[in-house]
């Protein structure tokens, strides 16, 4: 029997003081707990598959700093490199080979890419990539998936209606209508309302931007023919294809998704893994469409800090250890041990639950299924995932603590890890149902 009764009283203290400094306590929101109620754990230390909480509780990590740690966290090569570039100064602001060697990397590994732009996060490569479409095709609007997460920026932050949705509404208060009625959505896996938009817009909309592998409605994937379906039409209507790989880049294979699925976009965000745990991200595609972004070209973006020594240093880095043979399919077996027990555990103990994984990223509903879009994601028992969220918590199991996020596993993630998290999992569901007491949240 697991000690289910951990102390984190540490935790409350911090995190009551975080409350009184930062909005929500957080520096990013889902951080906060507020899906799952109650209060967040704060962290010490991260080493391999485990974090640490101030408390002294170590938890088998399923988050892996949201993407960046698939090598497992605070990886030794990885920090002896950084401690080595650390003693050459922290930024330059000037051009450095760090950024050649990386960017030969990136160029070399994903498909679309024969240039690329480094950046600060996913979020600045998702904004400057949707200028650069807007650019190259002289034209304003984008399709977006409902579901689809693309950072922070004004145009993306797109509520996402039922069915066809025209003209977006922005998704929070300061977005002006102006920033988001460019932004056309449509159902992810629905090729006909994207044709549909491309009916109704002639010649108006620069290209489709979206999560190959979705994370952020919770983990969806592409049904088949979908990636294939959305090249045509893109291609067809003189249109950009864009794939948004911050999260699956390095991910769901070396060359990301659309080595994976064998689909080339013209553009490619990436962000998360190619950092290696420092703030990065980057985008890239065809060198006649990179041509045009500043100096080079017209268009404007830019960055301080962009391309900075230590981000590139734990870049290569990881990126180094991925190169490794074998890496991908480990990934793959101990991710799929996961995935497929969590769903056997939890038909076993008479949940209904769907789910599946792709190389290192996974994720599983508490509703039937099949869930091929943020609709259908929707339809997951959200009181339920709360209250197995809390158990796992208290077992030592850190999940994304969301229903409609993907989980992550690392090359630390060991048969053992997959193995206590299952044994808690099913203790955890044995006792779970729906409707005993209200989640707490405030
Ligand atoms: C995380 C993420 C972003 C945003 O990246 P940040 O570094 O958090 O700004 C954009 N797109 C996708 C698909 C992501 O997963």
């Amino acid at each position: 029997m697991v000690n289910t009764s951990i102390k984190t009283t540490k935790s409350e203290e911090i995190f009551a003081a975080a409350q009184k400094l930062m909005p929500g306590g957080v520096s990013s929101p889902v951080r906060a707990f507020k899906s799952v109620g109650g209060q967040p754990i704060v962290f010490d230390r991260v080493e391999g598959a485990y974090i640490w909480d101030v408390d002294g509780n170590k938890y088998i990590d399923y988050v892996g700093t949201w993407g960046p740690a698939i090598c497992g966290h605070a990886h030794p090569e990885v920090i002896a490199a950084l401690h080595a570039a650390l003693e050459k100064g922290t930024s330059f602001g000037a051009p450095s080979v760090l950024e050649n060697v990386l960017a030969e990397m990136v160029i070399d590994a994903v498909p679309s890419i024969e240039m690329v732009r480094f950046v600060n996060s996913g979020t600045e490569a998702c904004m400057a990539v949707l200028r650069l479409m807007r650019a190259f095709t002289g034209r304003d609007k984008i399709i977006k998936f409902e579901g689809c997460y693309h950072g922070h920026a004004d145009m993306f932050l797109v509520k996402a209606g039922s069915g066809v949705a025209t003209l977006g509404l922005p998704d929070s208060p300061g977005v002006p209508k102006s920033a988001t009625s460019n932004t056309l959505t449509a159902p992810y896996n629905d090729l006909e309302t994207v044709k549909a938009l491309f009916e109704e817009n002639p010649d108006e909309i620069a290209g489709v931007i979206l999560e190959p592998v979705v994370g952020n409605a919770g983990f969806i994937s592409p049904d088949a023919g979908f990636l294939e379906g959305l090249r045509e039409i893109t291609r067809d209507r003189g249109a950009l294809l864009v794939f948004d790989e911050v999260m699956t880049g390095f991910r769901i294979a070396y060359g990301g998704a659309q080595e994976r699925f064998g689909i080339t976009p013209d553009l490619t965000t990436l962000g998360k893994i190619i950092g290696g745990g420092l703030p990065v991200g980057a985008y890239g595609g065809r060198k006649d469409i990179m041509s045009m972004i500043a100096p080079a070209g017209p268009v404007y973006q830019a960055g301080t800090l962009s391309g900075n020594p230590l981000a590139m240093t734990a870049g290569i880095k990881t990126l180094e250890l991925l190169q490794k043979p074998g890496t991908y399919e480990a990934l793959d077996r101990i991710t799929k041990k996961l995935a497929d027990g969590m769903l056997q555990v939890a038909k076993e103990t008479g949940h209904a639950a769907c789910g599946g994984q792709i190389s290192g990223m996974f994720g599983f509903f508490f509703t039937e299924g099949p869930v091929h879009n943020y609709e259908d994601a929707k339809k997951a028992d959200l009181i339920k995932f709360s209250r197995f969220y809390r158990g796992m918590l208290e077992r030592g199991i850190y999940l994304a603590p969301s229903q409609f996020e993907a989980g992550f596993t690392s090359l630390a993630h060991t048969d053992a890890d997959v193995e206590q998290t299952l044994a808690a999992a099913r203790e955890v569901l044995m006792s779970v149902t729906s409707y005993q007491l209200p989640v707490t949240s405030d």
